[in-house]
C-alpha cells in the first residue's frame, strides 16, 4: 500500500507545497486506505489535492468526474504543467481525439482522466474503463447528485452505476455545499459504503456581509465602486438579460465591466471568463452559472444584485470572493419585489410538488436572513450547523446593532410547544398551535389538549414567523427538510428550557391580530396565489387534452 510519506512528497514534488493543509493528510490517508470519503470544504479550501494526490502515488489511473467543461480543461491543464500525465474526455471532442485519449489510457500512460457524468455513462464507457486498472473515482462538485440542492443536474443521479460495476474500487466525493441534507444524498445516492466524512469550517472571516435595501441599487453600486478603485469583483444577476444591461450601463458610467450567462456561446463565454481572471476587466455582471470552479484568488468584492434562492447558493457565491485570504466584501441587495418574483418563478418552474415546497422554504430561509438583525456570519453559519462562540463584529448589523428584549419567556413558549407536540410539527402548525388556532390539523392531532395550546396567542401569527425565524437563525430550533420542515430541539433549546438560559431577541414593530385562525397573510398574495393556481389547472388540463407542451400557453 502507497503511504501518507509518498503522497507528501508527491505535494512537495508535483505541485510545489511545503505541507498539506489540515484535513487533507487524513483525507488522503483515507483514500489510501481505498476508504469511500465525503468531504465538505469550502470553495477555495484545497479538494482538489485531496484526489490529485492520490492520483498521482496509487498504481492506475483515476477517474475524475466533473461537471463543466471548462473546469476539465482548467484542471487538467494545470496537472500537465505540473508534470502530471492528465487527459479529458467530453463532448466538446470529436471522435478521433476521444479514441487517442482511450489508447493512451490502455496504454497505462495517464495517470488522470476527467469525464464529464455523460460521457461517463454514455454507451461502452463503463466497459472500456474496465478494461483499465482504475484506482480512484473522483466526483467533484457533488452537491450536483442532489435534487436538494441548489445546482442540480439529472446526469450525476446515474452514477450510482459506479458502485455497481466497480464495487472494489474507492470513491471520493466533494462538494463545497455543507448542508446536510445534501450530504446525505450523496452518500445514499453513491452507494458508498460506510464512508469517511470531513466537514471543514464553512467560516470566510474575511468577507464582509452586508444587506441594503434595494431601491436605488445601480446608484449605490456605483457609490460602493467609487471606494474600491479598480478592485475586481462580481456582480450576481437573476436574469440574462439583466447582467447584458447593468455590464452596459456601467460602461456608460466609466467602469470596465463584461458579463456572463450560460445563453452565450462557449466562446464569448471564455472570453468574459478570461477577461476576468487576467484583470482586463474589472467587473463582471453574471448570472449563478459564473463561478463554479473558477480559482481567481484576489476577487474582492461579490455584489448580489438579487436575492439569492437559497442559503448554500448564496453561500457558494460570495465565497468566490477573497480566497486570498485578504479583507472582502459581500453586499447583498434585499426587496421584498424580489422575493415575490422568486417565489413566483419557483412555482411555476418546478413538476414536483415537495421540490416546489423545499425551494419555498429554503427561499423563506435566505428572506429571513436578509431581513435578519443578527450577526449575519453567526446566522450563516448557523445554517451549515457550526455556531459561533461570539459575534463576528464585521457585518453591517454588528457594526450597526439592532435594540433587543429578553424573550426567554416566548422561546420557552415556543420550544416547549415543540417539545409537547414531539417535534412533529412545522412551522406554521406551531404558529398555529401557539395561538390556539382550531384548524382541522390542530384539532386532528389533538393538539389542541396539549399544555402549551393557545400559549402565544397575543402574538400575531406574522410576528411569531419572525421570532421563530430569529430562533431558527440563532441555532435554537433546527428545521427538519427531510421530515416535512418539523422543527427539532438544539442543544441551545435544552438550555432554554431547562438551565435557565436567557434568550435576547431583536425588536421590530409588533403587529396586531385579533382572531387566532386568521391567517396573516396580505390580501394582494392571496389573489395572486388564486390567480396562479387557476393558470395552473388550466393549463395542466388543456396540457392532459391537447397534449401541448405546458409551456407554450404561457409563451
Ligand atoms: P477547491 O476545489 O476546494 O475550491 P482548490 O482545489 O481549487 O480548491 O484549491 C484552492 C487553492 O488552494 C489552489 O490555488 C490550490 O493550489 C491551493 N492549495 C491547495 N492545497 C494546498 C496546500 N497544501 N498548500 C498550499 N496551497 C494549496
Ligand atoms: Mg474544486
Amino acid at each position: 500500500m502507497v503511504t501518507i510519506r509518498e503522497a507528501r512528497e508527491a505535494l512537495k514534488l508535483y505541485f510545489g507545497y511545503e505541507q498539506f493543509r489540515p484535513m487533507q493528510e487524513q483525507i488522503i490517508s483515507d483514500v489510501l486506505q481505498r476508504k469511500d470519503v465525503v468531504v465538505l470544504m469550502p470553495t477555495g479550501g484545497g479538494k482538489s489535492v485531496c484526489f490529485q494526490v492520490p492520483a498521482v502515488v496509487m498504481p492506475g489511473i483515476s477517474i475524475v468526474v466533473s461537471p463543466l467543461i471548462a473546469l476539465m480543461k482548467d484542471q487538467v491543464e494545470a496537472l500537465i504543467v505540473n508534470g502530471i500525465p492528465a487527459a479529458y474526455i467530453n463532448s466538446s471532442q470529436n471522435a478521433e481525439q476521444q479514441y487517442e485519449i482511450e489508447n493512451e489510457c490502455l496504454a497505462g500512460r495517464l495517470k488522470l482522466l476527467y469525464v464529464s457524468p455523460e460521457k461517463l455513462l454514455s454507451s461502452g464507457f463503463i466497459s472500456f474503463l474496465k478494461r483499465l486498472n482504475v484506482s480512484l473515482f473522483a466526483i467533484d462538485e457533488a452537491h450536483c447528485i442532489s435534487a436538494w440542492g441548489h445546482d442540480f443536474r439529472p446526469e450525476y443521479t446515474q452514477l450510482k452505476a459506479l458502485k455497481q460495476q466497480f464495487p472494489s474500487v474507492p470513491v471520493i466525493a466533494l462538494t463545497a455545499t455543507a448542508d446536510k441534507l445534501t450530504q446525505k444524498d450523496i452518500q445514499e445516492q453513491l452507494y458508498l459504503k460506510n464512508p469517511s466524512v470531513f466537514t471543514a469550517s464553512f467560516d470566510r472571516p474575511n468577507i464582509n456581509l452586508m444587506v441594503k435595501p434595494g431601491k436605488d441599487r445601480f446608484n449605490k453600486i456605483t457609490e460602493f465602486l467609487e471606494r474600491r478603485h479598480k478592485q475586481p469583483g462580481i456582480i450576481y444577476c437573476l436574469s440574462r438579460k439583466a447582467t447584458e444591461s447593468l455590464a452596459n450601463k456601467l460602461k456608460s458610467s466609466g467602469y470596465s465591466a463584461t458579463y456572463y450567462h450560460a445563453g452565450m456561446s462557449a466562446n464569448q463565454r471564455a472570453k468574459s471568463q478570461d477577461d476576468f481572471l487576467k484583470d482586463n476587466v474589472q467587473i463582471v455582471c453574471a448570472t449563478i452559472a459564473f463561478g463554479m470552479g473558477i480559482d481567481k484568488s484576489n476577487v474582492r468584492w461579490v455584489i448580489h444584485y438579487n436575492l439569492p434562492k437559497n442559503i448554500e447558493g448564496y453561500y457558494q457565491e460570495i465565497g468566490r470572493a477573497g480566497r486570498d485570504g485578504a479583507k472582502s466584501d459581500a453586499l447583498l441587495f434585499y426587496s421584498f419585489a424580489d422575493v415575490m418574483n422568486m417565489r413566483n418563478m419557483l412555482q411555476e418552474n418546478q413538476s414536483r410538488e415537495e421540490q416546489t415546497e423545499l425551494q419555498l422554504v429554503k427561499l423563506e430561509r435566505m428572506q429571513q436572513f436578509a431581513e435578519a438583525a443578527a450577526c449575519r456570519r453567526r446566522i450563516l453559519l448557523q445554517y451549515f450547523g457550526e455556531t459561533m462562540r461570539k459575534d463576528c463584529g464585521n457585518c453591517d448589523i454588528c457594526r450597526n446593532p439592532p435594540t433587543r428584549f429578553d424573550g426567554t419567556l416566548l422561546a420557552q413558549k415556543a420550544l416547549s410547544a415543540i417539545a409537547r407536540t414531539n417535534e412533529r410539527v412545522n412551522l406554521s402548525l406551531l404558529v398555529d398551535v401557539l395561538r390556539g388556532a382550531r384548524t382541522s390539523q390542530v384539532m386532528q392531532a389533538g393538539y389542541d389538549r396539549v399544555k402549551t395550546y393557545g400559549a402565544g396567542r397575543d402574538v400575531s401569527t406574522l410576528d411569531w414567523n419572525r421570532y421563530l425565524h430569529q430562533l431558527l437563525n440563532e441555532g435554537f430550533v433546527e428545521m427538519a427538510y427531510d421530515q416535512g420542515y418539523t422543527l427539532k430541539l438544539t442543544e441551545h433549546s435544552r438550555q432554554v428550557l431547562f438551565e435557565g438560559r436567557k434568550v435576547q431577541l431583536v425588536k421590530f414593530e409588533e403587529t396586531k391580530q385579533e382572531e387566532p385562525t386568521v391567517k396573516a397573510r396580505p390580501k394582494k398574495e392571496l389573489i395572486k396565489d388564486a390567480l396562479f393556481e387557476t393558470l395552473r389547472t388550466l393549463r395542466k388540463s388543456l396540457a392532459d387534452e391537447n397534449g401541448v407542451p405546458p409551456y407554450v400557453i404561457f409563451t
